[in-house]
C-alpha cells in the first residue's frame, strides 16, 4: 500500500486524503494546527510549521510521493527535499506562482495574454505605474495575497490613498480588465497526457469565489476550445506535471490570464459529484503513478461556497438530504464570516434554477 504525503491540512488536504482512500492509498499530512480539517481523514499526521525542515523531511520519509496544498512552502526547505524524495511536481510551479510579478511574467513568456502590469515598491513607482497603465487599475501585494486580500481598485486619484496603506511591501499594479465573466480550468498532466476538467464560470463575492457554474453559461464552444488548448500548451511549455489550475478573465473572445495554482482549486470542487472523476482523485492517480482518467461532466452543476455566514443555512440544507444536493462541511473549529467552511454541489442544476430555488436560502 502506497502513502501520499500532503503538505497542508486544510480542506484541500482533506479532500485529497478522501480520494486517496478511494484509490486504496494511505495519507500522512503535515499542518501547524492540531485540529486541521484533513487530520480527521488522513491515516497519520504531523503537527509542525511549514518552515520546519526536520518535520517536512519526516513527512517525506513516511511517504512514497509528496504533494502540497499550501502554496507558500519556502524554497530553501522544499528544493533540497525534492532532490532526495519523490515530490514529483517539484518546486518550480510553486516558485512561479508565489509572486504575482513572476507569475504574470512567466504566463506572458509562455504564450498567455496577461493584463498590463507594473512593479510597485513605493509612492513614486505607484504614481509612475498609474501614469503608464491609466485608470482604473488594480493594486495588489505581490506575495501572500489570496481571496482579494491586500488589493485595492484605483478608479480616481482619490483612491490612491487606499493603496498607500499597503505601500512598504512589494506590490503590482494591473490594468483593470472590464471582463464579461471569470472562468477557470483544472488540468492534470502525467508527463505524457493531460486531462482537463470541464471549465467553470466563476462568480466572486467580496473577492472570494461564491459560485462556480458548469458548463460556463456565457462561454461559446470556440472560446472554450481555445481556453483548453492554450492552457494545456502553457502547462507543457512550462514543463509542469501534476495538477494546475488557471483562472482567466474573459472579455469578448479575449482570455486574460489572472492567476494559477499548482494544487487542487476551489472552482474544481464541483468535480467530486459533478464529473465521472474529480480533481483530487486524478492528482492522486498522478502521485501513485496510475493511468489518468478522462473526466466527463455528469450533468449541469452549480457549486456554492459556504463561508462562515452561510454555515447555518448549509447545515439546514444538509439535514434535508435532497437528491443531487451534496453538502461538504470541512469541520473547521472556528467559523468566521469570510472563512471557507464548506461547499455545496448541486448536480443537475443550471444557474437559472439555482437562482430561483436556492439563492434565497443564503445571506446576500
Ligand atoms: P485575485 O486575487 O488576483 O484573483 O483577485 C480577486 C478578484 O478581484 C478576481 O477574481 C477579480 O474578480 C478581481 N480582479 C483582480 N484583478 C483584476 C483586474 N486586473 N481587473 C479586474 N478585476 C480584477
Amino acid at each position: 500500500m502506497k502513502t501520499i504525503g500532503i503538505i497542508g491540512g486544510g480542506q484541500l488536504g482533506l479532500m485529497i486524503a478522501e480520494q486517496a482512500a478511494v484509490l486504496g492509498a494511505r495519507t500522512v499530512c503535515l499542518d501547524p494546527s492540531a485540529d486541521a480539517p484533513a487530520f480527521r481523514v488522513c491515516d497519520d499526521h504531523i503537527v509542525a510549521a511549514f518552515d520546519d525542515a526536520a518535520a517536512l523531511e519526516e513527512l517525506c520519509r513516511r511517504s512514497d510521493a509528496v504533494t502540497y496544498e499550501f502554496e507558500n512552502v519556502p524554497g530553501e526547505i522544499l528544493i533540497p527535499l525534492t532532490e532526495r524524495y519523490n515530490i514529483p511536481q517539484g518546486y518550480r510551479p510553486l516558485f512561479d506562482s508565489q509572486d504575482r510579478i513572476r507569475e504574470k511574467t512567466n504566463a506572458r513568456d509562455n504564450g498567455l495574454r496577461v493584463p498590463r502590469f507594473a512593479e510597485v515598491h513605493d509612492r513614486e513607482s505607484l504614481m509612475k505605474g498609474i501614469f503608464e497603465i491609466g485608470y482604473p487599475c488594480v493594486f495588489k501585494t505581490r506575495t501572500l495575497g489570496y481571496d482579494g486580500h491586500g488589493q485595492a481598485v484605483i478608479r480616481t486619484p482619490e483612491d490612491i490613498a487606499r493603496a498607500e496603506s499597503y505601500l512598504g511591501v512589494p506590490a503590482i499594479l494591473e490594468e483593470f480588465v472590464p471582463f464579461d465573466y471569470e472562468a477557470s480550468i483544472v488540468m492534470v498532466n502525467d508527463g505524457e497526457r493531460i486531462v482537463s476538467f470541464p471549465i467553470g464560470q466563476n462568480i466572486h463575492r467580496d473577492g472570494i469565489l461564491d459560485l462556480c457554474i458548469v458548463p460556463a453559461p456565457r462561454m461559446d464552444d470556440a472560446v472554450r476550445a481555445r481556453l483548453v488548448e492554450q492552457s494545456e500548451a502553457f502547462m507543457r511549455r512550462c514543463g509542469y506535471t501534476g495538477i494546475l489550475a488557471i483562472e482567466y478573465f474573459v472579455k469578448g473572445g479575449e482570455l486574460y490570464f489572472n492567476e494559477m495554482a499548482p494544487r487542487p482549486h476551489n472552482s474544481g470542487h464541483y468535480t467530486i459529484e459533478g464529473c465521472t472523476t474529480n480533481q483530487f482523485r486524478e492528482l492522486c492517480r498522478y502521485l501513485l503513478g496510475e493511468p489518468l482518467q478522462e473526466p466527463q461532466l455528469v450533468a449541469p452543476t452549480v457549486m456554492k461556497n459556504i463561508l462562515g455566514q452561510d454555515l447555518e443555512a448549509a447545515e439546514r440544507i444538509a439535514a434535508e438530504n435532497r437528491p443531487g444536493v451534496h453538502v461538504h462541511l470541512y469541520g473547521k473549529s472556528v467559523s468566521k464570516p469570510k472563512r471557507k467552511m464548506g461547499h455545496i454541489t448541486f448536480v443537475g442544476m443550471t444557474a437559472g434554477e439555482y437562482d430561483a430555488r436556492w439563492r434565497g436560502r443564503f445571506v446576500e
